[in-house]
């Protein structure tokens, strides 16, 4: 597919960064391999607008993939980081802005009596994976197919998707050993996670889910998949682990336990908790927590957990975060959805926007989408065109079809009607397009 304008200053810091780093990029889906072209290089962010280094600006639909909730360099969190900065950068000792974000996340999300904090989501699920182990005493998870928890290596199998599937690694350099133990199930399958737990009793240390998946796109669980995940960890003595990660301050004040009320054992987070800094954590019961080093056996560290700026960016972000600012975000999400939505109906392009609180995403489908199976079903190379007309008229979408989208309380009218004025040609370019 030909692209009708160039990057070229993009294009330039690609090619340096491609002798230098494999695939030109630190984290793959960055690298456009699945809609083509040339990834931008962004060198600045204000509110809803990304500048790259060609100087174009773009509405930001991507949100640095979820963390940026408040839109880039809002002001009072980057006061809270010159004011953290200026006093030095890593103490390698308790401070007490780890102390202050972790009575604000506890504060938030009732189910968490305790939380660790840690530097990536990745950290955080294989941290609570092990706690839930170490805890149980027992070796097998399972995980959903289609579900993203990080590059950790049990989690990255994702082979199969029948009711027994063991999982396989996926990955090169991932071995049996690492990943025998993880077992895929489909996602929003009840009967599936119940054969499992038939056949095994009193061997699943684990079920670990997105609260929300949003890795797959935006599939979100099916009425009563979440407490029946609850209900049958609990009579089995299995830890149910929500990954909030994505959806962690982001889909409410509580995250996505605020709006389906399910209680986990333990929880995970990261991203909008870190203001744009490497912050993450994971947390929960007391007495599984109480596993932990330096009061249990179960062994976590980190030379930069609880970082200074990053605790101060995550907690300048999440005090700026109430009930008006989801209130925001929500609207955003809802009005362009709408227009997303009407645009590709006009040009009778097959699909379902799929929406979990604000978090969204477009399947070019107009089949229900219940797990990956069903996404992976959508006409993506619909999603190329109109990825590729959006960027084309200023507009950075994710750049996949099995992403959320995401938005801001920066996402003001402004940004939307420059949404809203490349919509029409690119749901032409998406009923146009051929596979
Ligand atoms: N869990 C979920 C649900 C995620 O979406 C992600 C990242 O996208 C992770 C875990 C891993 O987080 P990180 O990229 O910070 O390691």
């Amino acid at each position: 597919m030909a692209y009708s304008y160039e990057a070229p200053v993009s294009q330039t810091l690609f090619d340096r960064a491609s002798l230098v780093t494999p695939g030109g990029v630190n984290s793959p889906v960055r690298a456009f391999r699945a809609v083509g072209g040339t990834p931008r290089f962004m060198v600045s962010g204000t509110g809803p607008y990304l500048t790259d280094a060609d100087g174009r600006e773009y509405v930001d639909l991507v949100c640095s993939w979820g963390p940026m909730i408040l839109g880039h360099s809002h002001p009072e969190v980057i006061a809270a980081v010159q004011d953290a900065v200026a006093r030095g950068t890593s103490f390698g000792t308790p401070g007490e802005g780890e102390v202050a974000l972790a009575e604000e996340i506890v504060a938030r999300i009732e189910p968490v009596e305790q939380v660790r904090l840690v530097s990536s989501g990745t950290e955080a699920t294989m941290s609570a994976i092990r706690l839930a182990r170490g805890f149980t005493g027992r070796a097998k998870i399972v995980k959903f197919a289609g579900c993203y928890h990080g590059h950790v290596d049990a989690l990255l199998a994702a082979a199969g998707s029948g009711v027994a599937t063991f999982g396989l690694p996926d990955t090169p350099g991932v071995t049996g050993a690492q990943a025998g133990d993880t077992i895929v199930l489909p996602y929003n399958d009840l009967e599936a996670v119940r054969a499992v737990f038939a056949a095994q009793p009193g061997e699943i240390a684990c079920v670990i889910t997105e609260a929300s998946p949003g890795n797959m796109g935006v599939v979100p669980p099916l009425d009563g998949f979440n407490a029946g995940l609850k209900e049958i960890c609990a009579a089995d003595g299995a830890l149910y682990i929500s990954d909030e990660v994505m959806t962690g301050f982001r889909t409410s004040r509580a995250g996505w336990y605020g709006i389906d009320g399910v209680r986990p054992d333990l929880m995970t987070f990261g991203k909008v908790m870190g203001g744009g800094f490497p912050a993450a954590a994971f947390g929960g019961r007391a007495d599984v927590m109480a596993h932990l080093a330096p009061v249990g056996p179960v062994y976590q560290a980190g030379t930069l957990s609880g970082n200074p700026i990053a605790t101060a960016a995550g907690l300048a972000q999440l005090r700026l975060l109430d009930d008006a600012a989801y209130v925001k975000v929500d609207a955003v999400s809802t009005e362009l959805r709408a227009l997303v939505g009407e645009a590709l109906t006009k040009e009778g392009v097959a699909h379902t926007v799929s929406a979990a609180s604000n978090m969204f995403s477009v399947f070019f489908t107009d089949e229900p989408v219940r797990n990956y199976e069903d996404a992976k079903k959508q006409e993506a190379f619909r999603f190329t065109a109109f990825f590729h007309s959006m960027l084309e008229q200023g507009v950075y979408l994710p750049p996949s079809a099995f992403e959320s989208w995401f938005v801001s309380t920066a996402h003001d009218a402004r940004a939307v009607e420059r949404i809203a004025a490349a919509l029409p040609a690119a749901a032409r370019a998406a009923s146009e397009a051929t596979a």
